[in-house]
């Protein structure tokens, strides 16, 4: 069954929100609810007029700011869908993205126009670009929410803004259908050629829904916008969330720990959602006190590991418990979360914490490596089925084939379940570390490592070694103010750990490299320690 219909999209929820309400706040500006609805008419009325269809593709490569949710809600009131990209990719990156999903139209920051995107943009099918002059974290002293419209546009660009200022109307018959597709979301590619996840306008309000209800959030909730909006978490948990409730969506431009706290302070928000390293930072900034997380109802942690000691350390320092939750790109977010009001239990024997229970309608399933489900308790294959599993990838019938089997998503996360429907995420089947044939997970090493007073990131991984094929080494950052030594924290772990799973490799880095999302980037950390060998 299709859980939403298309009257609760987004585009109808902004046109009939209370016009005066503040839809977005950025820095120290802020924009109405009625003003948005015009302002992306326009944009959706100048799409269609340059002759954009329905079903036609729109890259997105800006960070928080109001342009981004101007166009994409443009783009959706034309019809199209959209494909949001990391504005810090790189030119060959976006290239593959620019032309896999025969992108027609792109709006992106009018700077990357000039450094590199023009030229990025010279052979692929794009043919509408819009700039936009997004203020960053320097220039937001005099920030006000629209008035950075660029005095010199390109020649060969649209000001985004000064198009939305246009008045056109928006295209009849254009509002999307659950069927139709909203987004085009590329998967970081850790596992070969970036790919497609095509997420429907279904899968996208079934998630938004599980985001704004049941919360105890108030009727004009404050959202912080703590994911970035160009990754799904952000764009689901945060933004279609946070407008078809008719609340105020808060954003900072990029993840600043000061700048967080600062906004914290000042626009007092009720819900946030981030990855765990984005919590790991707020906790170690020197001026962090209780005081910034006095107005939040829920916190949400996803898309990343959550140690137990990083959730302990933040309720017992700043209050709030921190909700841990499970999700993909692949379904559009999460797919598991803890029902608010209630704390998620640690396994007793790995110390694992548990992810949440199965949203309602959604499936999920533990299987072996035939496909067959294993009892409680038993690791094997997370699989989900529900409202929010897309229908596959763009364009790619095999790997939508391989990963969706009769349309039941296969993650490549091993978890297990508990007699209670707790499930609980080991790792990433190709995390794991085969050391002398002895399966480690770094997760559960992750786990006691953060347990130590002095570290502030931690990341494991499986290094080449001559005599177990593969040992295990632990890439450590260290909490300001703190000491420690490698040897310290090996013993540490030693005695807290069997013997095969402890790391004999410690290495202390001033910072863990990072996905845009806020990941610890393991892959990168094991292409450094093989170069180092
Ligand atoms: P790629 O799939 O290309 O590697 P990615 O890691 O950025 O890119 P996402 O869809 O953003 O892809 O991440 C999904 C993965 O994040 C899951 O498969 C799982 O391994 C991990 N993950 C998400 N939530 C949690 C959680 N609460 N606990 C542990 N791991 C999680």
């Amino acid at each position: 069954r299709m859980p939403v219909h298309p009257a609760d999209s987004l585009v109808h929820a902004l046109r009939t929100v209370p016009g005066d309400r503040t839809a977005l706040a950025y820095f120290d500006g802020r924009l109405g609810y009625a003003e948005l609805d015009d302002l992306t008419d326009s944009v959706a009325g100048h799409l269609a007029a340059r002759g954009l269809e329905r079903g036609d593709r729109v890259a997105i490569l800006l960070q928080n700011s109001p342009h981004f949710v101007i166009a994409l809600l443009g783009a959706w009131k034309a019809g199209a869908t959209v494909v949001p990209v990391n504005p810090m990719y790189k030119s060959g990156e976006v290239a593959h993205i620019l032309k896999d999903a025969e992108v027609s139209a792109l709006v992106c920051a009018d700077r990357a126009w000039e450094a590199y995107l023009r030229d990025t943009a010279a052979g692929s099918p794009v043919r509408i670009v819009l700039t936009a002059c997004e203020l960053d974290l320097q220039t937001r002293g005099d920030a006000r929410v629209m008035n950075f419209e660029r005095a010199e546009p390109a020649a060969d660009a649209d000001d985004l803004v000064a198009v939305a200022r246009q008045g056109h109307p928006a295209p009849e018959g254009r509002d999307p259908a659950p069927s139709d597709i909203a987004l085009i979301s590329y998967t970081s590619g850790t596992s070969g050629t970036p790919k497609g996840a095509v997420n429907t306008h279904g899968n996208v309000m079934y998630n938004a829904e599980r985001q704004r209800t049941g919360l105890g959030l108030p009727d004009s909730p404050v959202y912080f916008a703590l994911a970035p909006l160009f990754h799904i978490t952000g764009m689901v948990c945060e933004l279609v969330a946070c407008l078809t409730s008719g609340g105020t969506l808060v954003l900072a431009y990029r993840f600043e720990a000061g700048v967080v706290l600062d906004a914290f302070a000042e626009h007092r928000p009720h819900y946030t959602v981030g990855p765990s390293t984005a919590f790991m930072a707020l906790a170690a900034h020197p001026s962090v006190t209780p005081g910034h997380f006095s107005s939040f109802k829920v916190i949400s942690s996803g898309g990343a590991p959550l140690p137990p000691a990083l959730v302990e350390k933040f309720r017992d320092g700043f209050g709030p418990y921190i909700r841990n939750g499970y999700g993909l790109t692949e379904c559009t977010a999460p797919c598991a979360s803890v029902p608010p009001g209630r704390e998620a239990p640690v396994d007793p024997v790995s110390g694992t914490l548990a992810v949440g229970v199965p949203g309602p309608d959604t499936v999920v399933r533990i299987v072996d490596d035939e496909g067959q489900e294993v009892p409680f308790g038993e690791q094997g294959e997370i699989v989900v089925r529900g409202p929010q599993v897309v229908p596959g990838y763009w364009g790619r019938p095999d790997a939508t084939a391989e990963t969706f089997p009769d349309g039941e998503l296969r993650t490549g996360d091993i978890g297990f379940m508990d007699a209670r429907g707790w499930l609980y995420v080991v790792d990433r089947k190709k995390d794991m570390i085969n050391a002398s044939g002895f399966k480690v997970w770094p997760r559960e090493v992750e786990d006691v490592l953060y347990t130590h007073p002095a570290v502030r990131e931690a990341a494991v991984v499986g290094v080449p070694d001559g005599y177990r094929g593969e040992t295990v080494k632990a890439y450590i950052s260290l909490r300001t103010g703190t000491e420690t030594d490698p040897d310290a924290l090996a013993a540490y772990c030693k005695e807290r750990l069997a013997a095969y799973k402890y790391p004999r490799q410690v290495e202390i880095l001033p910072d863990l490299p990072k996905t845009a999302s806020g990941k610890i980037l393991r892959r990168e950390l094991r292409s450094r320690s093989q170069i180092s060998q």
